[in-house]
């Protein structure tokens, strides 16, 4: 069997991006049997919509091509890693369908291995002892144009460095007295290369290692050792590491290291009306701009699945935005539109009235209620059909009523019918208002021989509107949510902060039909001609609205 034939096919769909490609070419060429990726978050927030981005890249080439993708958690700074973090981020990727199976690691394990690696290079030489401030070892870092300072601790003899990073592990330090720094070029061109920091003294914590550590390797140190250990073909990662690969390719090259992954880098996910940096996100909940991580506003993966927004509709839109190397910002009128897309064939229809706005059917008897069929989907005709209770008195939209209209408005004002959704056609005789001028109430009579919504006559009408029935109705709280900020840039001025719309959250009480009373927490539904709601795992009935029917978008540009 030629080496072509046994590549596996990636999914048409997943297809045409310069990622796959590269694996693809790298199978074909016998580089690689199978591919090996890794998710590797730093566990110091939730995860958003950005990551699902790098969650789909790594673990789709390893579902498409037949490989693994680990989860590996760079656990390499104590001060900001939680417990809490770690759950939230496993189970925002199984939400998105994915399995790491036995591959879940922590940068952590391998402490010991990149302790050991830290004295092969400095017994080569090619690492020392610096006791340098902070401040100083970045004054002499030197600029974009201006070469660095070689450090005046740069030429200690390899016993000498050896002995003190031995006891900077045993704790015989104050944080900040000294660092292991890389002997490479303080003239590079490249900064990451000016004798790059590899460990620093922190007596603190860590979730995982408790007290057994008191110095830690960081990032650039353990992220590509920790690939090699783990066997990684292609450490795929975006674009702001694109400087650090030297070093992560000159750690490679100078230790005794069991495998050679290779860096490639792609462009992050950037959307308009959307912040997706952790440390704002994590300024917001901690200054309570938003109610916590999973709030519906952010773009965590928490929040929108608190939303409803349904996780192979987020696929889907990552799959659209495309995975390429240039910069690029996604407009959030697209994630909306992928989500509406996929609720419209998957999403049961219901009624609810978010504005209600009381009915009376003079002609209907006052005794009597009945039940009318109403079809659950009609996207889907499998989804069958339910019962909605219909009474004398209704509840409709407010904003389905004129009582002086323009010519366009086809909905309910005096004097006009329109079709009740599968109940009957209605016509307004009088709108009662209080006594500041408000119209309260309206007086109707229906037509019983339209039952189900046509007329025997043939006669047509313009509108058909939603109701509920004031006697079945129940009450809940519906959350709409707007964009969390109010310009499509975020930031640009400085804090987004101060880009925050206050208007972001309104609470609405509504009226919807009985049958919503028993929704399934995290199952998004119609409510017809106003949008895809969710209901929220909050006591009593609480909805989130997914999405709305339109692009609301298009206007507030
Ligand atoms: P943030 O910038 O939000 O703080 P981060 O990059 O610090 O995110 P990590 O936990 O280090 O967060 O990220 C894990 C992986 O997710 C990294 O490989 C990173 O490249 C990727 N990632 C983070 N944000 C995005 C994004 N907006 N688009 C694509 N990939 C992203
Ligand atoms: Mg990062």
């Amino acid at each position: 069997m030629s080496a072509e034939t046994e590549v596996p096919a990636a999914t048409p769909a997943a297809t045409g991006n310069f990622l796959w490609s590269l694996v693809e070419g790298d199978l074909v060429s016998g580089k690689h049997k199978s591919p090996v990726t890794r998710f590797p978050p730093e566990p110091n927030g939730y995860l958003h919509i950005g990551h699902a981005k790098a969650i789909y890249i790594n673990f789709g080439i390893a579902q498409d091509f037949k490989g693994r993708c680990h989860l590996r958690f760079d656990d390499t700074n104590p001060v900001k890693e939680e417990q809490e973090f770690i759950d939230s981020i496993q189970r925002d990727v199984r939400w998105l369908g994915f399995d790491w199976g036995t591959h879940l690691y922590y940068a952590s394990d391998y402490f010991e291995k990149l302790y050991g690696w830290a004295e092969h290079l400095i017994s080569n030489g090619h690492a020392y002892i610096d006791d340098q401030t902070a401040e100083e070892i970045s004054a002499n870092r030197g600029t974009l144009t201006a070469p660095g300072k070689e450090s005046p601790f740069r030429s200690r003899s390899v016993d000498e460095n050896l002995d003190l990073f031995r006891r900077m592990r045993k704790g015989e330090f104050p944080n900040g007295t000294c660092v292991l720094r890389a002997r490479i070029d303080m003239a590079s061109g490249n900064i990451n290369l000016r004798d790059p920091v590899l460990y620093r003294i922190l007596h603190a914590h860590h979730p995982r290692t408790g007290d057994a550590w008191c110095i830690y390797p960081n990032y650039d140190f353990a992220h590509g050792q920790s690939d090699s250990i783990e066997h990684v073909t292609h450490s795929l990662c975006s674009l702001e590491f694109e400087d650090h690969k030297p070093l992560y390719n000159w750690l490679l090259d100078h230790l005794p290291v069991p495998s050679r992954p290779e860096q490639t880098e792609f462009a992050r996910l950037n959307i308009t009306y959307t912040i997706l940096s952790k440390r704002h996100l994590t300024q917001f909940v901690r200054d309570k701009h938003v109610r916590g991580w999973d709030d519906p506003r952010m773009p965590t993966l928490a929040g929108l699945r608190r939303r409803g927004v349904p996780a192979p509709a987020l696929i889907d839109f990552i799959k659209r935005a495309g995975v390429a190397r240039a910069n690029s910002v996604v407009d959030i009128a697209m994630f909306d539109a992928c989500v509406r897309e996929y609720l419209n064939k998957a999403a049961s229809r219901y009624m609810g009235v978010l504005k209600p706005l009381k009915v009376v059917i003079e002609n209907y008897p006052e005794v009597q209620s009945e039940e009318l069929d109403a079809v659950n989907n009609p996207e889907d005709p499998s989804a069958g059909s339910r019962k909605v209770p219909f009474g004398r008195e209704l509840y409709i939209e407010q904003d389905d009523f004129m009582e002086n209209p323009p010519k366009k408005f086809f909905r309910l004002s005096p004097g006009t019918e329109v079709r009740l959704r599968y109940a009957y056609f209605i016509t307004c005789r009088e709108a009662v208002k209080n006594a500041a001028g408000e119209v309260v109430e309206l007086r109707c009579t229906y037509d019983p021989a339209t039952k189900g919504g046509n007329a025997p006559d043939g006669r047509k009408v313009k509108a058909t509107m939603h109701w509920v029935s004031a006697a079945h109705a129940v009450n809940a709280e519906v959350r709409i949510y707007n964009p969390l900020f109010t310009r499509p840039d975020p930031g640009a001025d400085g804090d987004p902060v101060q880009d925050l719309n206050p208007a972001s959250l309104e609470l609405v009480e509504a009226k919807l039909e009985p049958a919503l009373a028993t929704a399934n927490v995290g199952e998004t539904l119609q409510f017809e001609r106003l949008g895809y709601f969710c209901r929220d795992a909050d006591p009593g009935l609480v909805f989130n609205r997914t999405v709305g029917l339109r692009d609301t978008y298009a206007k507030t540009q």
